[in-house]
């Protein structure tokens, strides 16, 4: 089998409502559907998401970067070559999520050649995945709501708190009131996105110690190391890496320098192939890893889905796995469906994925 091209299509879907992080505010989703073709007709898929605060990639520097780069790297070579193909990628700096759609639609194809689902192709046995249910930075008692609605809608008992803000009074705040809401059994992390000086996050982390908080991600900013190590050091809760770890080096030197206790694994940035990796990292180093959502619709969440079922170490952490539920609507004719506060896997080959073409001519955006 051989690739015959690459499609893109850029497609906007809005949400319910503005979705706030100290990183940035997202008020729709702004994706490109990726299709891998092949001589044999299977086609394999994948969402690329615009994160422009992030990777400072477009809809418009995605699709280019498919035509000028990905496209013509690929055309006739074998899907199932995924080793020797990211490693014929390497070069393209940048991209990230372009780089992650594009693994992922080659496993799809893999899997829909094998007539298997991709959490079986990785060595998984379908595990269902507990979910995590991403708050907005909002007022407390706003946050405390969403997270009541999310447990009474789905059995959620998984929250990450949105932190970070310049108001360390009102993060504290949010942080209480959804502790107090959720009660004492349901599991409760933090992400700062970069949005807190190390000295603040030391102080606001250990204000915070009674409310049972299992992770911090990205307390501070990525590029002050020393203080990084600082925090980490006195600090009463742990760091998880994000940005600041997304390839194998930057994981590394997170986790041995002691900067970091865990990371947050994103298959829409760093696709299957170089996402099983991380783990590898992560559990030679003694780290913990979370499946971490980027902003992910219906698609992207259904490869992190088979990609984290299939790893015992992101399988037993819950997994940020219904972003999906801020977008109004979706592109797939089977949409997903927390139930018990778990997302079970498709047992449909590939990343068990089909496209509502009616819908997807609709949200489409050029
Ligand atoms: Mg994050």
């Amino acid at each position: 089998m051989k690739v015959t091209g690459i499609e893109t299509v850029p497609y906007v879907i809005p949400y319910h409502h503005p979705v706030v992080a100290a990183s940035g505010t997202l008020s729709c989703a702004e994706h490109v559907l990726i299709r891998i073709h092949t001589d044999e007709g299977i086609i394999g898929l994948a969402e690329a998401s615009v994160r422009a605060f992030v990777y400072g990639e477009s809809q418009v520097s995605i699709v280019e970067a498919v035509r000028l780069w990905f496209e013509p790297a690929l055309i006739g070579s074998d899907p199932f070559a995924v080793e020797d193909i990211a490693t014929r990628l390497a070069w393209i700096p940048a991209n990230n999520t372009t780089h992650g759609a594009i693994d992922i639609a080659l496993h799809d194809i893999r899997g829909k050649a094998a007539g298997m689902p991709c959490w079986r192709l990785l060595g998984g046995s379908g595990a269902p995945m507990r979910v995590t249910h991403i708050l907005t930075m909002g007022k407390p008692m706003e946050v405390a709501d969403e997270a009541l609605e999310a447990g009474a809608r789905f059995a959620i008992s998984s929250f990450k708190v949105k932190v970070g803000s310049k108001d360390l009074k009102s993060d504290i705040e949010r942080v209480a009131a959804v502790r107090n809401a959720v009660g004492t059994n349901a599991s409760i992390y933090l992400d700062a996105n970069h949005g807190w000086t190390a000295e603040q996050a030391i102080k606001v982390l250990n204000a915070m110690v009674d409310y049972d908080i299992d992770l911090v991600e990205e307390p501070s900013p990525s590029e002050d190391l020393v203080g990084r190590q600082r925090l980490a050091r006195h600090a009463a809760i742990a760091v998880m890496a994000d940005e600041s770890a997304p390839t194998l080096a930057t994981a590394t030197r997170e986790l041995v320098s002691g900067s970091c206790r865990a990371l947050s694994i994103k298959t829409t940035r760093t696709g299957f192939t170089t996402s099983a990796k991380l783990v590898a990292v992560a559990q030679a180093l003694g780290g913990r890893t979370l499946i971490g959502s980027q902003a992910d619709g219906m698609i992207g969440t259904a490869a992190a889905l088979a990609f984290s079922s299939a790893h015992p170490m992101l399988a037993c952490e819950p997994g940020e796995l219904d972003y999906y539920t801020n977008l109004k609507d979706d592109l797939v004719v089977e949409p997903l469906q927390v139930a018990a506060g778990v997302l079970t896997p498709s047992s449909r080959p590939g990343i068990g994925v089909e496209i509502d073409e009616d819908k997807l001519r609709h949200y489409k955006v050029r």
